[in-house]
């Protein structure tokens, strides 16, 4: 991994990360309840 090229992109994944997408799926239609995180397409909890 180079460190130096990831500065850049680091930009993109911070915003990114406020969209949450199910990494089992992928679908991004993510609901959140009872303090977690879930998949409405597939019903996986994410961390
Ligand atoms: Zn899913």
């Amino acid at each position: 991994m180079a460190y130096s090229g990831n500065v850049r992109s680091l930009e993109t994944v911070k915003s990114e990360d406020l969209i949450r997408q199910c990494s089992d799926c992928g679908s991004k239609n993510i609901e959140y309840a009872n303090e977690e995180f879930y998949c409405r397409k597939c019903g996986l909890v994410l961390d």
